[in-house]
């Protein structure tokens, strides 16, 4: 037998997050975002669901091969660009469109011999400071480019640092803008983040969104917003069982470092996850756990297989468990209780992005829907 942990992908909750994005920004093309593994949820497993996007949108050309040869006809966006001058060819070969973000990468093209003019986004950094040109030297990149017969339609992008948070986007959105106001052709602007929130913008709203999260069935501004506030459902569940019982005495301590001290008595199950299947180490008592679709908490320190969770809210419930009683980590138990990802993220210290892209290769992952 193999451990009772596995993973489940809803490809239904997919298409419906899918929707939803599409529905807030009913005039914006979608680049469905599927780097990383799709979030971590396997390209192949997500691409039929996502097929109703306008785009898909990865950083690793192996990805962009991936999605060729399931059949995608469609545009491919590298959001990174090329990292080599040989990149160039799979560019033309597969027809894939980059993300132009630096000299480097104009020098390049520049130097790329093809018969086929290529598509590209010049992107400029607005504040985020991570990739792109500054607003003053986005013109003179522009015209470099626009001056280059490997070259084919230009369009326009930005990345938004703080779409999900209090200081917004109006402060790149104002860069942006003034430094493409008269450029011809397309844009691209919005993460999920923005996407969802500042929808009302019509500049949000322009030609191409780029969502991700969202469409993984998480808020990306959580914890101001959740996934039901969204209307998004989960579309990854970590499911396992318990396989051990223990009855413990006020003063007995559980796991590692003794971390955990029971006051009353009390029964706590063992179930087989760990960090070795890339559920959070840091997620320390408290971190909240579905066991037969009732919540409850996790208690003392995740080890490399296990993690022990209380079971008094069960017996408080009158529902019986036991060796073999389902556990939920996140998504969707069985019998339909819901436990966002987002709540099990926050409590170890981290994102919804981080487990879902964590989800460890021993897992075993199976679609339904
Ligand atoms: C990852 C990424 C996105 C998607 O962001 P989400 O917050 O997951 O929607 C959009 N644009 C760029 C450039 C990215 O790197």
């Amino acid at each position: 037998m193999p451990r009772p942990i596995h993973a489940i992908l809803h490809t239904d909750a997919l298409r419906h997050n899918l929707g939803r994005v599409q529905q807030a920004v009913p005039d914006a093309r979608v680049w469905a975002v599927v780097k990383a593994n799709a979030y971590g949820h396997g390209i192949e497993n997500v691409f039929e669901a996502l097929r109703g996007a306008d785009g898909l949108a990865l950083l690793d050309l192996t990805e962009a091969e991936r999605v060729r040869q399931l059949g995608w006809r469609g545009p491919i966006l590298l959001i990174e660009g090329v990292f080599e001058p040989r990149d160039l060819e799979l560019c033309s070969r597969l027809g894939l469109w980059h993300v132009v973000h630096c000299d480097e990468q104009i020098d390049m093209l520049a130097a790329h011999k093809t018969q086929v003019p290529q598509r590209v986004f010049l992107k400029m950094n607005s504040g985020m400071n991570r990739l792109g040109f500054a607003p003053q030297r986005f013109r003179s990149a522009w015209a470099r480019l626009n001056a280059l017969p490997q070259v084919d339609e230009i369009s326009f992008m930005t990345h938004f640092s703080d779409a999900d948070g209090p200081r917004g986007i109006a402060h790149q959105m104002a860069a942006f803008q003034t430094a493409t106001q008269d450029l011809p052709g397309e844009r691209s602007l919005s993460n999920s983040a923005a996407t969802l929130r500042h929808a009302g913008d019509a500049q949000v709203r322009v030609d191409w969104v780029r969502a991700g999260i969202a469409l993984y069935g998480s808020a990306p501004d959580f914890p101001e917003k959740t996934m039901a506030d969204w209307g998004l459902l989960p579309t990854m569940t970590l499911s396992s069982r318990l396989i051990a019982v223990q009855q413990l005495q006020p003063g007995d301590t559980v796991g590692y470092g003794s971390c955990f001290t029971a006051e009353a008595p009390m029964a706590i199950g063992v179930v087989a996850c760990g960090y070795a299947d890339g559920y959070p180490r840091h997620a320390g008592t408290g971190t909240p756990v579905l066991v037969q679709g009732v919540r409850t908490r996790l208690v003392g320190r995740v080890s490399m297989d296990m993690l022990t969770v209380d079971l008094t809210p069960l017996q408080q419930a009158g529902v019986p468990c036991g060796f073999g009683s389902e556990v939920t980590l996140w998504g969707r138990a069985s019998e339909g209780t819901v436990l966002p990802i987002d709540e099990v993220a926050q409590a170890a210290g981290t994102v919804g992005y981080e487990l879902m892209c964590a989800l460890a290769p021993r897992i075993s992952v199976r679609t339904e829907g």
